[in-house]
């Protein structure tokens, strides 16, 4: 057949409509979608026809593809996952899972209608920062506290008001950039203030700090290298002592704690100071994020002095910045679990740094077995693995746990994790040696059995 006579071919809408009236699968999608499908369709294997593609065009085919297409609108582009790589605060994959309680407060809020902003004892607005004050101060000592969206903003903000126009001096050491172009110098110019640069790579003094203060100084920042270590020849001054240096000036000290911990946290060899610990040295702001060793939704947190926070509260660039109520709710539930509950044991995020190494494996050989069992002619092995933390926390801490890696003779590894990725419910391992490794870190209970049967299924 000659390629016009193919195109001419081609079904017309209502033949497809007719052809799929009791399918069951269709039925489910409005009519106007439906159509709208079966022409892209249609118009798809117009275009395949003409580059060539002989087998384009079949009745068949054409709705095959349609309802490929209504699935694809019918599935959420966000969507579960299952990490299997190991690494608790993975970024690229929504970072912190929440505990009960926060997925309790945020089921109750995202139902119905809430207090997000009114104050039931006068019957009157009220607002949306009050919610979680108390805690933060309770749980950090501060005098005041704030949240904003997130990390960056909350800095974004805290420079805005307290430094615009005027010099905070950092030390080169701590000129960090984080994932997603996050850079502090850019941060500080967006914040209409100027970097002072003192010290250098590896070393910054007290003396630098004291030299660089002059009349247009508005504060010292001091950035936690969260996602870097400089190691070696090294020395940075104390926090109690830039402190000191600061207040001696009248100047505030500020810092950006990145992943800021509220409990005393030790993982794979390293520790994290807690925003308590700072603001007890003398640091007057401390932010850092929800998201991250919290384990709570993302936020920006921002505790201190009286005399620093309100003024933010004020600030024009609060409410763009500000916390959307689904969030404010799981922050709070989280809140609460430092408060009232066991944290070490419920939220997720702590659970997983700091699970027993007998659990994790128990639980790798489980996986094993279960793959072991439904898969002919694939090679299943336990074995012990080291995981960063990830997440722009605790970067120097290994942290060892087991996993288990899996080959079969007529595969690659890397199809096979292209795979297990393209699963309803995406399946993220990683692939060393050649072989696929499943971290049974950040595995729930339920994610053993999806990833067996994933593998079972003909590739
Ligand atoms: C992660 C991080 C941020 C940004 O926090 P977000 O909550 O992701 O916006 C800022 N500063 C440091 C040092 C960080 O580690």
């Amino acid at each position: 057949m000659e390629i016009n006579d193919k195109l001419r071919s081609l079904p017309a809408i209502d033949s497809l409509l007719s052809a799929v009236a009791t399918d069951l699968e269709i039925k489910q999608y409005p009519r106007e979608l439906v159509i709208n499908c079966l022409r892209q369709a249609v118009t798809n294997a117009r275009d395949a026809l003409r580059k060539g593609n002989d087998n384009a065009g079949s009745q068949a085919a054409l709705i095959s593809q349609a309802k490929v297409l209504l699935k694809k609108l019918n599935q959420p582009s966000l969507r579960r996952v299952i990490n299997a790589t190991g690494v608790v605060l993975h970024t690229n994959l929504g970072r912190a899972p929440l505990s009960q309680r926060a997925k309790k407060c945020v089921t109750e809020i995202m139902e119905g209608y809430s207090t997000l902003e009114y104050n039931v004892a006068l019957g009157e607005r009220g607002s949306r920062y009050t919610h979680v004050e108390e805690q933060l101060c309770r749980l950090t000592g501060a005098e005041e506290a704030l949240v904003v969206n997130n990390n960056a903003a909350a800095v974004l903000l805290v420079l805005s008001a307290l430094a615009n126009g005027q010099e905070v001096i950092v030390s080169r050491g701590e000129l960090v950039e984080i994932g997603g172009s996050f850079r502090i110098p850019d941060v500080l110019r967006q914040s209409g203030a100027t970097l002072v640069e003192v010290g250098s790579t590896n070393k910054t003094h007290l003396s630098d700090y004291e030299q660089a203060i002059g009349p247009n100084t508005a504060a010292i920042l001091k950035v936690h290298t969260s996602n870097y270590c400089i190691i070696g020849f090294t020395s940075q001054p104390n926090g109690a002592e830039l402190a000191a240096l600061a207040h001696k000036h009248s100047l505030p000290v500020i810092e950006d704690l990145g992943s800021g911990t509220l409990v005393s946290l030790t993982a794979g060899g390293q520790s994290e100071p807690t925003a308590a610990q700072r603001l007890q040295l003398g640091f007057d702001v401390v932010t850092f994020s929800g998201d991250k060793l919290l384990g709570a939704s993302q936020a920006g947190i921002i505790a201190g002095k009286k005399q620093y926070i309100a003024p933010l509260k004020k600030h024009p660039l609060l409410r763009a910045i500000r916390i959307d109520k689904l969030s404010l709710a799981a922050l709070e539930g989280t809140l609460m679990e430092y408060i009232v509950g066991n944290p070490a044991q419920d939220i997720p995020v702590l659970a997983m740094l700091n699970s027993d190494n007998a659990i994790l494996k128990e639980r790798a050989n489980c996986l094993k077995e279960l793959i072991l069992e439904q898969n002919n002619g694939v090679i299943a092995e336990v074995i012990t693995l080291n995981s960063p933390a990830g997440g722009g926390a605790l970067p120097a801490a290994v942290l060892t746990g087991y996993g288990v890696t899996i080959c079969r003779q007529d595969m690659s590894a890397a199809h096979m994790e292209k795979y297990l990725r393209q699963q309803e419910i995406p399946i993220v391992a990683r692939i060393q040696e050649d072989k696929v490794i499943f971290d049974v870190r950040c595995l729930l209970e339920q994610d053993l059995a999806v990833i067996a049967s994933a593998l079972s299924t003909s590739f």
